[in-house]
């Protein structure tokens, strides 16, 4: 297995995560070349680890960070307790993480409809439709071909993931009318964050 995932130990550098309008949001990610195998690239998932368990998500893709490659992190397992109620301050601890690089999907089926939200679209949970069981074939940080099954909300969060690497964002999941109304909303926000 990757050095990255195996014995995994909480610590890195916490990169900042891009908000939607942001163009890189919406522009398809490229692929990793066989040379960028290397330390930095390792590197590079410690610290988007890190940055999606602080922030805290269940996963984080790097168009995210502003890098439009196709690398993404998940965890759907770690668990976060306030160490005493009311501090702010948090334990994480069972930490499952996933690296996923240049991913393809070799099965998708079945329906499962769950309440999203995204790290780089602040304040909105909707319900999106996606498949509940899919393999995917990926390579870890040593370049190794890998093949994963998962199903609902590994499965899930795989989708929503690798949508980033298409220039997709959930909301472009959701009806039209929908889809505006949030886009405004994020515009919007986005706007009045800059102002203050
Ligand atoms: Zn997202």
């Amino acid at each position: 297995m990757e050095q990255v995932v195996e014995n995994y130990k909480y610590e890195g550098k916490e990169l900042e995560i891009v908000t939607y309008p942001d163009p890189v949001l919406t522009t398809v990610a490229e692929e990793v070349k066989p040379e960028e195998f290397n330390d930095e690239l390792k590197e590079l998932c410690k610290n988007m680890l890190y940055t999606m368990y602080n922030a805290p998500g269940i996963g984080l893709a790097a168009p995210q960070i502003g890098l439009s490659k196709r690398i993404f992190v998940v965890d759907v397992d770690y668990d976060r307790e306030e160490t005493s109620e009311g501090s702010g301050e948090y334990t994480l601890s069972n930490f499952n993480p996933k690296v996923f690089i240049n991913p393809k999907f070799k099965l998708k089926e079945g329906d499962i409809t769950y309440q999203e939200g995204c790290l780089s679209l602040p304040g909105v949970y909707e319900d999106v439709k996606r498949y509940e069981h899919i393999v995917v074939e990926y390579q870890n940080t040593n370049g190794e071909v890998q093949e994963i099954e998962a199903n609902e909300l590994l499965s899930i969060c795989i989708q929503h993931e690798n949508d980033h690497l298409d220039g997709i964002v959930f909301i472009d999941r959701l009806s039209n009318l929908k889809k505006n109304f949030f886009k405004k909303k994020l515009i919007k926000q986005k706007k009045l964050q800059a102002t203050t």
